[in-house]
């Protein structure tokens, strides 16, 4: 049986880890997880049920009915990568309103919420052969990942990669709403008391301001084949 693996990417908000993800996990035929999704999922069931909003957080409303949220991903054959399903419903757009990320970070710095998307995290990679992106995989979801890298890149391009794909969406954004957001949320991230944002002492470095998408991919594919070798 072919060796298998697990690759844990993390890094500041916008550094395309997504991208990269979906592209090793195609090569590899591995399964992707987004897990910013799925906090993205619960901060959009926060919103629904009106826990969240610009005025209040009732943090222990949210953490008594974390039993009924169900997350799930489907992979749709045709987008070639796995949706985000809160509830039995595909919210996959919906997560990616500018609301939901200016209050996921709140959300996402409970520690009840978080124990639970852990578990569920490491439930999906038990059996390897998987790509999971976020902000606390190679620290804390999977400290033993066989590969671990860092994406790092600055506000600016980040901001701005963000921002096209938003306008791209047809979503009505402003260019210093969506930077202040991408700093606002590193911030929040890295220093929340649970889980914060940090690189695992055995991660990679990646700054890819100035890189492409197909240098990324070839120098990271032979950090993986080291890997499998
Ligand atoms: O990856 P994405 O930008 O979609 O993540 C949205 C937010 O979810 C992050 O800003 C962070 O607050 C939270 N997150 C987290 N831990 C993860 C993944 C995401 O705290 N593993």
């Amino acid at each position: 049986m072919t060796k298998k693996i697990t690759i844990a990417i993390d890094g500041f908000s916008s550094t395309g880890k997504s991208t990269i993800a979906k592209q090793l996990a195609k090569k590899l035929a591995y399964i992707y997880v987004d897990t910013g999704a799925m906090y993205r999922a619960v901060t959009l069931y926060a919103m629904q049920q009106q826990y969240i909003s610009k005025e209040q957080f009732n943090k222990e409303a949210l953490i008594a009915d974390l039993n009924n949220i169900e997350l799930s991903f489907t992979f749709n054959e045709d987008l070639g990568f796995a949706e985000m399903y809160l509830n039995g419903s595909n919210v996959e757009k919906d997560i990616r309103t500018i609301e939901v990320s200016s209050f996921v970070s709140q959300v996402a710095a409970v520690s009840a919420v978080r124990k639970k998307l852990v578990r569920e995290q490491q439930l999906m990679g038990a059996n390897k052969g998987i790509v999971m992106d976020g902000r606390d995989i190679g620290t804390v979801v999977f400290p033993d990942a066989e590969l671990k890298l860092f994406m790092t890149a600055s506000a600016d391009k980040r901001a701005t990669r963000r921002y096209k794909e938003l306008l791209d969406r047809g979503d009505n954004v402003k260019f210093d709403e969506i930077l202040h957001n991408v700093q606002e949320r590193d911030r929040i991230d890295s220093t929340r008391d649970d889980s914060p944002l940090v690189q695992a002492a055995d991660a990679i470095e990646f700054d890819n301001s100035d890189m492409g998408l197909e240098e990324q991919f070839e120098r990271i594919m032979s950090l993986v084949n080291d890997r499998l070798a």
